[in-house]
């Protein structure tokens, strides 16, 4: 099979300069088109140069319509807007669609879901790691196995100050996870922040906290604390490239399944 063409939108970001020097290394894929929005600075400077990689032959440009001729995927690490916008394109041509911005409200996913009905192969996950999805899987069968009555869960995580939304996408990602596990609804039992006189903590709550400096990649901590014990699973992603990885992974699986709405989970063999 040929190699697939895929197209980088957001190519001058923090994921899209890493997804650029990855899709240089890997096997099986090949830069098509690298999109920044118009009026980037990027626009017209080489892709590889900007990502670090070295000369590529490829600039980046603004014109999506002329990215998308000819190409298999999108990898999409944007804004919810865009997402969404992209997820229509990827239905209306058929492509491959990896979906790893964070921050979509209720409507934008239901706007994918439609997509994803509608012919586009969307992989959409708040989290592209091995290791967090495998966390995840954890969670959710030690939120099983300890009792809310006595367990409270709550999760932490800290990124770096540029950051845009909170709770992460991982931690809610998390949250999903421990509230299966426990047989409810996240939505009916998560508490996303706390300030001033809050009262006790409610019996079941799922709660976040989210920090916010430096360079911090990604670090999320799903504590069981119960009296007298308490335990922590934790995740710390050192490198962009661990979502990058799974990106390009996704994208090389969707290309053989049927249109439709994934995560990572499916890619990685970890649904139940
Ligand atoms: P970033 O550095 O701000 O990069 C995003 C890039 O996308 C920017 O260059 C932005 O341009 C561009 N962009 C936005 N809308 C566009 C459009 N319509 N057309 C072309 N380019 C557009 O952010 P980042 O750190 O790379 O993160 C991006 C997203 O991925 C965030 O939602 C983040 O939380 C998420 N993320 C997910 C994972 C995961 O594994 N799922 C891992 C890391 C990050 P402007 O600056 O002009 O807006």
């Amino acid at each position: 099979m040929n190699a697939m063409r895929l197209v980088v939108v957001g190519a001058a970001g923090r994921m899209g300069r890493t997804l650029v020097a990855l899709i240089k290394e890997t096997d099986g894929v090949v830069l098509h088109a690298a999109v920044e929005r118009s009026g980037a600075l990027a626009l017209g400077l080489d892709a590889g140069i900007l990502a670090g990689a070295g000369h590529l032959g490829l600039s980046v440009g603004e014109d999506l319509d002329a990215a998308l001729a000819g190409a298999d995927g999108i990898i999409d690490f944007t804004a919810p807007a865009t997402s969404v916008a992209l997820a229509a394109r990827a239905a209306e041509a058929g492509l491959v669609h990896v979906i790893g911005t964070t921050g979509c409200s209720a409507e934008d996913d239901a706007a994918i879901a439609r997509a994803a009905g509608q012919g586009a192969r969307i992989v959409k996950s708040g989290n592209m790691s091995l290791g967090v999805n495998l966390l995840a899987g954890l969670v959710e069968l030690a939120a099983r196995a300890l009792p809310a009555a006595g367990f409270d869960i709550e999760i932490a995580e800290m990124h770096h100050r540029h950051k845009v939304d909170a709770p992460s996408g991982t931690a809610l990602l998390l949250g999903h996870a421990a509230a299966a596990g426990r047989g409810v609804d996240l939505g009916d039992v998560e508490v996303l922040s706390r300030q001033g006189h809050t009262g006790a903590r409610p019996p079941g709550a799922i709660g976040f906290a989210a920090l916010r400096g430096g360079s911090v990649i990604g670090e999320h901590s799903v504590i069981f604390a119960a009296d007298g014990e308490r335990l922590e699973l934790v995740h710390r992603a050192e490198d962009r490239s661990i979502f990058a990885r799974g990106a390009l992974r996704a994208a090389l699986w969707a290309r053989e399944r049927p249109a439709g709405l994934y995560t990572m989970q499916d890619v990685l063999g970890l649904s139940a």
